[in-house]
């Protein structure tokens, strides 16, 4: 499913004097099968509008007593808004937000504050009850719940009748994923997926992404502040400042504007450090930013010079 905003602005509290316009005009096309990252400052936006995505925060458009503006006489309409998730239409009050929510799954920040049930079980399976239209059979939902523990790098029979609350911080995070991508969305989007983890922690987190990736979602979208994260995993990245896209960019591309985004408030990887650093000398290394990638010219640049000394 492609995603598809164009105009797309949200207030919140509108009308009241706590306004606060949280998006601006934001138009980006995030392709199927993409892997893309949100990057910015704190308030810029980025939960605002991943929220929009499975229709968490509603358009007023799609809003069942939604009656348009009436325009003043010689006022030109403003440009129209434009909100879709493969044919989902999310301007439309008719849309089923349902099935919608079925579809695109949405993992907030530190998920695991909202695990509640008694079991392992019982909470992966409470987002596929709930999302079904039909009643599933018993037999139906260990299956899925199973397979959705299992895909996450758990143990199901281990941990099924466990309290989610004796796990460790790793587990509690990996069963509230399970919990989201039991209904097989084919959209998934993660605020923030490894804030607050140890180094050993968020690689394991970003390679269960991958995983599932591959595996079982064909769209990946994170909000992420970690540009290394970034650099290191995702197929294009978009900028968020002040409610508004300023870049929306493979990292390879993005990475070259290291002195714009360092201007927003925010870091660029070790690699965009050190190219500069290189850079300012004289040597210029032309990587995609990864570490991997970035070591590999590097080594090549080095070996080059050594054999023209010689
Ligand atoms: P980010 O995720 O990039 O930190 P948010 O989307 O959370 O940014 O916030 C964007 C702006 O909207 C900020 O100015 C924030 O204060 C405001 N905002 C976010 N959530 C709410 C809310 N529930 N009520 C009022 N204002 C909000
Ligand atoms: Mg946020």
């Amino acid at each position: 499913m492609r995603i598809v905003a164009e105009h797309l602005s949200y207030t919140y509290n509108p009308g009241s004097p706590f306004a606060s316009a949280a998006l601006r005009d934001v138009s980006l096309t995030i392709e199927e099968g993409e892997f893309f990252g949100i990057i910015g400052h704190t308030g810029s936006g980025k939960s605002t509008f991943v929220q929009h995505l499975n229709g968490l925060l509603r358009l007023p458009s799609s809003q069942k007593h939604y009656r348009p503006k009436r325009l003043k006489k010689g006022q030109a309409p403003p440009p129209a808004t434009v909100l879709t998730v493969g044919d989902f239409d999310l301007t439309d009050k008719k849309t089923n937000f349902r099935a919608l929510r079925k579809s695109v799954g949405m993992v907030f920040q530190y998920p695991e504050y909202q695990l509640f049930a008694e079991t392992v079980r019982d909470d992966v399976a409470f987002g596929l009850k709930n999302f079904s239209k039909e009643k599933l059979s018993d037999a139906a939902i260990d299956e899925a719940v199973r397979a959705a523990v299992e895909v996450v790098g758990l143990d199901y029979e281990e941990l099924k009748d466990k309290s989610p609350f004796e796990l460790s911080g790793g587990q509690k995070r990996r069963v509230a994923i399970a919990g989201v991508i039991v209904t097989r969305p084919e959209v998934l989007v993660l605020d923030e997926p490894a804030a607050g983890l140890d180094p050993l922690g968020k690689r394991e987190v970003m390679e269960l992404l991958h995983k599932l990736h591959r595996e079982w979602c064909k769209t990946v979208v994170i909000v992420s502040h970690d540009m290394d994260e970034i650099s290191e995993n995702c197929t294009r990245a978009a900028v968020f400042a002040d409610g508004t896209v300023r870049y929306v960019l493979p990292p390879r591309e993005l990475f070259r504007h290291a002195q714009e985004l360092t201007e927003l408030g925010l870091d660029v990887p070790l690699t965009a450090k050190l190219t500069a650093l290189l850079q300012e000398d004289g040597i210029v290394v032309d990587s995609d930013f990864t570490t991997a990638d970035f070591c590999e010219k590097v080594l090549a640049l080095w070996k080059k010079r050594k054999e023209g000394a010689q």
